[in-house]
């Protein structure tokens, strides 16, 4: 077959069922796996051959998920994860010990900021924050031989900043490092980071892939693109793993996604349910359609409010004078998604007043469904950071987030406009 497009991989692939099988994936609710043949279960755990044996580790139903994801990035293997979460933190253990570091965009959702900058300082791994709109002189002084990877959004939650991917590719490949993307607020549809300089990406399946609030989920996909076998600055993938006699991982085609899952997925045990990977699954057969009327709501809802004048500023780089919208022109062709933040005249007061006065759109701690919702993130998502946090994150006391759903874009601008005329 030729290579399939974004829209038909999102409908055909990761799953054909054989003749008398059922159309859509089973959810194969089972923990465990029957073998009859000794030696062919231990070839399993010797991972010598393919199989299932236990679903911390791997389940059909969630296989389904694992490939439809990772054809649509172009890598060549995924991993279904609890959360998102789960798939940003299985990635940094996958690569880090104590000693390591972390070079972070300051621009990323407020629960990686916090696993970066809070808790895997505990267990010994630094993380360096740089702005993403740094000069590749100043992300390339934050490197050493201690860094094991560079972390950004292809666009950032909540400040909708849009990665300046030939920066950090250039920087990461001089550099031999990887370039890990969270590609989760504008999915493979829009943006393929793999094709752009990046290694590896992590998604929340939460939001749009899923894509109607129902299910959580993570995915972690390997790009398959990044050489380990003689890095010095990978020793873990270089040396033999003793807890599996000997194995060593840079050798292998798919050498960080079969650490990932055979040493850290097995070790902490963060898989996604089956049930989660099958709601998910369903979801992603419309994600291309909804991805279209997402951007094409959002870039009305832009220009709207733009011009409202109790409005202070928008950010959506479907806007000509978006700071972005020439760089999104250039990595995001057919759209950004539907996220944007805008800044209310007046303080956080005037926000909760708008915000109770919608009566379309809801408040909640959401984005990326095919329903639209508002936040305000200094009181609630981003509440923990200090006064600097939120400078650096560029979040400001009368941003308002907000996520288009797939409405009528008029019905969602007169709930606005309604809303607005009470503050
Ligand atoms: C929501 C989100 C996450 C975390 O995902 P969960 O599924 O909620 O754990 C990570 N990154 C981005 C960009 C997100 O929007």
């Amino acid at each position: 077959m030729n290579e399939l497009r974004q829209d038909t991989l999102c409908v055909q692939a990761g799953y054909r069922p054989q003749t008398g099988e059922s159309r859509i994936p089973q959810i194969c609710q089972s923990t465990t796996f029957y073998y009859g043949d000794t030696q062919k279960m231990a070839d399993l755990f010797d991972l010598k051959t393919d199989g299932f044996f236990y679903s911390r580790l791997a389940n059909p139903t969630v296989e389904t998920l694992e490939k439809r994801v990772a054809a649509l990035e172009g890598g060549v293997c995924g991993i279904g994860c609890a959360s998102g979460m789960s798939a940003i933190l299985l990635t940094a253990m996958t690569l880090c010990e104590a000693g390591d570091n972390i070079v972070c965009a300051n621009q990323v959702y407020g629960g990686t900021y916090n696993l970066f900058g809070t808790t895997l300082p505990r267990l010994g791994v630094e993380c360096r924050f740089f702005d993403a709109d740094c000069s590749a002189e100043e992300l390339d002084s934050l490197i050493d031989g201690k860094t094991k990877f560079v972390f950004a959004e292809t666009v950032a939650n909540p400040s909708i900043v849009v990665l300046d991917f030939d920066k950090i590719a250039d920087v990461c490949a001089k550099r031999a490092l990887l370039f890990i993307v969270d590609n989760t607020l504008v999915t493979p549809v829009l943006c393929r980071p793999l094709s752009l300089g990046a290694n590896v990406v992590v998604h929340s399946t939460s939001k749009y892939i899923d894509g109607h609030a129902a299910a959580l989920g993570g995915m972690i996909v390997d790009g398959g693109n990044f050489r380990f076998e003689g890095n010095p600055r990978y020793p873990a993938f270089n040396q033999p793993d003793e807890s599996y006699h000997g194995l060593v991982y840079a050798r292998l085609a798919v050498a960080f996604g079969t650490k990932c899952r055979a040493q850290m997925m097995r070790d902490t045990g963060a898989m996604m349910s089956p049930q989660n990977a099958f709601l998910t699954f369903l979801g992603c057969d419309t994600l291309a359609l909804r991805m279209e009327r997402h951007c094409a709501n959002a870039a009305k809802i832009a220009a709207f409010l733009a011009s409202h004048p109790k409005i202070e500023w928008v950010k959506h780089p479907s806007l000509p004078a978006d700071r972005y919208h020439a760089r999104a022109q250039k990595y995001l062709p057919n759209g950004t998604g539907g996220m944007m933040s805008f800044g209310i005249r007046g303080d956080a007061a005037t926000c909760a007043k708008f915000m109770e006065a919608l009566e379309l759109i809801t408040q909640e701690t959401h984005v990326a469904d095919v329903r639209s919702c508002v936040l305000h993130p200094a009181s609630t998502t981003h509440r923990q950071l200090s006064e600097q946090g939120l400078k650096d994150a560029g979040i400001t006391e009368n941003l308002v987030r907000l996520s288009v759903g797939i409405e009528n874009a008029d019905d969602l601008i007169a709930d606005l406009s309604r809303a607005l005329d009470r503050v």
